[in-house]
């Protein structure tokens, strides 16, 4: 099956989705940067957006390694590059004291990213912290695993009483679509990486952005779970997400349009306990943030530390569109 179309967006499929004015204007009146107006469109900054309520603060993210990735994927929504210094690494002193500021809320899962999490020298360290008060994912692109440090993951898995899972990118079937997106040669590296884990005994999620129609079909589906299963992985486990039209992807598939704004009463009660950030708050040496998706955006830093940011949060950003039209949860 050839992976060949781009998924637009701003055309969806799912059964969830809202009414939609409009399938696809891009090429007319519709692409613009996040906060812009198309004309003659409402205002939306003059809508009323719905505020999140934290229920309660089970997931806790670190922004480990800032911005700062030996990648520049063009899709990446945080724009995560060798060059990024908007957010720098985050220390383990820095980490151990929200670990332990979390314990006191409730905490009940810990997820490490970037930028590339295993840049930071003091990652296993961090993860060794974090796995003795709940257990710990960590989204990484594969390229710095190799077969030391997947021994020493290993290691620090089994001798834990709380689980370790790694979360590994991968957005195409073969070298041509994946490094399309991720950079040339990554999609053997990868490989090479997933296959250590197998070695080791280590069942890492596969992460796929659906770059791709195909991909998030069950076709597409499948086709991942085989690849894994080729490579002694023999209980695959697969998670896509949706892009999000910010940061680096704005750049590649255009920005959000002045429509994809969430207004009051869009989200039926059902709705709120699937958002995100309803459990959850993101870290980063700078600070707390609302969620793991608008850690570049001044307007979602929440304070310097937890007990600053239980506060109701406005869903005024168009990416909470796009959480609200998928279900998005980066959770595994
Ligand atoms: S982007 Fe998603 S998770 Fe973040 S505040 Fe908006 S709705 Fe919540």
């Amino acid at each position: 099956m050839p992976v060949a179309e781009p998924v637009d967006p701003n055309v969806m499929d799912v059964e969830t989705k809202p009414s939609l004015p409009v399938g696809d204007d891009r090429a007319g009146s519709g692409s613009e940067d996040i906060g812009g107006e198309v004309e003659g469109s409402p205002s939306a900054a003059s809508e009323a957006h719905p505020e999140v309520v934290l229920r309660s603060l089970d997931t806790l993210w670190f922004q480990v390694a800032g911005t700062v990735c030996n990648l520049a994927c063009t899709h990446c929504f945080v724009s995560s590059s060798p060059t990024n210094r908007t957010h720098e690494f985050m220390t383990l002193q820095q980490v151990q004291s929200f670990l332990d500021e979390a314990a006191g809320l409730g905490v009940k899962e810990y997820y490490f990213t970037g930028g590339e999490a295993f840049l930071n020298p003091e990652m296993e360290a961090i993860l060794e912290a974090t796995l003795r008060v709940g257990p710990a994912s960590v989204l990484t692109n594969g390229l710095l695993l190799d077969r030391q440090r997947c021994e020493r993951l290993k290691a620090l898995a089994e001798g834990a009483e709380y689980s370790l899972d790694i979360r590994i990118s991968l957005d195409g079937y073969d070298a041509e679509s994946n490094d399309a997106i991720r950079g040339p040669g990554t999609f053997d590296r990868v490989l090479e990486a997933l296959s250590l884990l197998a070695e080791v005994e280590l069942n890492p999620v596969l992460t796929v952005t659906e770059v791709y129609r195909e991909l998030a079909s069950h076709e597409g589906k499948e086709r991942f779970f085989e690849l894994l299963r080729g490579l002694g992985l023999t209980k695959p486990r697969l998670k896509v997400l949706p892009i999000f039209q910010i940061g680096a992807e704005a750049e590649r598939s255009n920005a959000y349009q002045s429509w994809q704004r969430l207004r009051e009463g869009d989200l039926p009660d059902t709705e709120w306990d699937h958002l995100q950030c309803s459990s959850c708050r993101m870290v980063t040496e700078k600070g707390v943030w609302v969620c793991p998706i608008l850690v570049n955006e001044p307007q979602a830093r929440m304070g310097e530390r937890l007990a600053d940011t239980l506060e109701p949060f406005p869903l005024d950003h168009p990416a909470c569109w796009t959480c609200h039209a998928y279900g998005v949860s980066c959770r595994t």
